[in-house]
């Protein structure tokens, strides 16, 4: 079930997403039609990802304004199922979008996409029939795989390289020694 939204609605929706980061660009001052579930795993994204943050290029599209980008006025962007989203770590460099589906893979996101040349853009959206798992660089048609990781080449630990260390402080005879232990 979608919800409806006044075009100068300004709800917070999670921590890191705003309902007017969702609005259509066409101009018109119209509502804003969300699914509930698209703010809620896009901050599982954010968090997953451990994003600076996450540009949304297009939300919600009304059907004109999804025809007039090149879309058939009856995806998943009318429905306010999805999104077209740049992530950013905390560099401030923008994350591979073959990571970026890796991980909405693991989050359950039913449509995720590369949608450019360069692999720093992703379209992920929560359908939840006819899933959808593409990139665009080879096709708009049909999913290129059932597995992104299988696809891009990528394990699970390349996800989760940074090795925990923890600080350790001991006192003897009064002198402090502190170091570091880093987990093999
Ligand atoms: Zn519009
Ligand atoms: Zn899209």
């Amino acid at each position: 079930m979608a919800n409806s939204y006044k075009s100068t609605d300004q709800t917070q929706l999670t921590e890191h997403f705003n309902v007017s980061e969702f609005k259509c660009k066409c101009g018109k001052n119209h509502d804003t039609i969300l699914n509930p579930d698209l703010p809620e795993k896009l901050e599982k994204l954010y968090k997953a990802l451990n994003c600076s943050k996450i540009i949304i290029n297009s939300g919600y599209r009304c059907q004109s304004h999804d025809k007039a980008v090149g879309g058939s006025g009856t995806g998943h962007h009318v429905y306010g199922n999805a999104v077209d989203i740049v992530c950013y770590d905390q560099s401030g460099n923008k994350i591979s979008s073959k990571k970026v589906s890796c991980i909405a893979q693991d989050i359950g996101f039913g449509g995720i996409a590369n949608i450019d040349s360069t692999y720093t853009a992703t379209h992920v959206d929560v359908r939840t029939s006819n899933y959808w798992k593409g990139d665009e660089t080879v096709t708009t048609a049909y999913s290129v795989t059932d597995d992104f990781y299988k696809y891009y080449n990528l394990t699970k630990t390349d996800n989760s390289s940074e090795k925990k260390s923890k600080s350790i402080t001991v006192t003897f005879d009064g002198i402090t020694y502190t170091g570091t232990v880093t987990e093999k």
